[in-house]
């Protein structure tokens, strides 16, 4: 059986919102009265319509509007970085200029060069950063902070907080896609996740995922990141999944899915 498409999902969902369901092919009417996933998913998306989230929107805007959202989300997460960078200094400064008095000459030389070598690093990791209009305004401020007080690092602390808070926020749908996999080992259909449905790792860690699938079955890993957009996209072995964890800090979901696009199993990384 063959499952309803991203696009087929929404338009059916719109549909239903509008009161128009009849309008919909019928096949598809069909399938989703068969199939409880098509149908949690049809009514998802539906619930976040009728809540206005995207009212009125046909599903390319909603489309547009997702990648548009998640320009921001890169802008912001190369906000972060610097913002990061600035408290890093502040932090530093304000650290070693008081707690140095007594020590000697040669020792306060050997902070003064490490500190270069650190400006050295920062400036280049920031010069990377493809937003050039964001990236002006924090870094000046670090730099200008010659007599650091409390106050820009708590600013900044709680702009890096607001920012790591909007990272680990959970997606509503993905979490109820998820949730109905939680505790739920062995399947009807050939397949038996053998880890925690959420699993934690630090960033750069390996992440090892174990399962166990029909040696006939040809599986894809798919990451979402909290905001739904697809990270990364993998062909993966029918005994589980290891993979290097270079991802922003957040909340992820996966899904396992094979050659028939059956979801097998959707689970959460939190990446600290
Ligand atoms: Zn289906």
């Amino acid at each position: 059986m063959k499952h309803l498409t991203e696009e087929q999902i929404a338009q059916y969902a719109e549909a239903l919102s509008e009161g128009t369901s009849q309008n919909i092919d019928t096949s598809l009417r069909e399938h989703v009265k068969e199939c409880d996933l098509c149908a949690d998913e049809v009514a998802t998306v539906s619930a976040m319509l009728d809540e206005g989230v995207s009212s009125g929107a046909s599903d390319t805007r909603v489309r547009s509007i997702n990648r548009k959202v998640s320009f921001w989300v890169s802008v912001a997460a190369g906000l972060v970085l610097l913002v990061g960078v600035g408290a890093y200094f502040v932090y530093f400064q304000s650290t070693q200029q008081p707690g140095t008095p007594l020590v000697a000459e040669n020792q306060q030389e050997k902070t003064g060069d490490s500190m270069d070598q650190k400006t050295d690093v920062d400036e280049g990791s920031a010069g990377d950063q493809p937003e050039e209009p964001v990236a002006d305004t924090p870094e000046g401020d670090s730099k200008q902070l010659e007599a650091p007080t409390d106050k820009p690092n708590q600013q900044q602390a709680t702009i890096q907080d607001n920012q790591l808070a909007e990272a680990y926020r959970p997606s509503a749908r993905l979490e109820q896609l998820s949730a109905r996999y939680n505790g739920v080992s062995m399947r009807s259909d050939g397949f038996e996740m053998r880890s925690k449905h959420i699993l934690s790792t630090k960033a750069n860690d390996t992440l090892n995922i174990s399962w166990i699938a029909d040696q006939s079955q040809k599986l894809t890993f798919s990451l979402y990141d909290n905001k739904e957009q697809l990270v990364a996209e993998e062909e993966v072995p029918v005994k589980g999944y290891s993979f290097v964890a270079d991802y922003e800090k957040g909340l992820y979901y996966y899904k396992v899915i094979n050659q028939d696009y059956d979801l097998l199993y959707c689970g959460k990384i939190i990446i600290e």
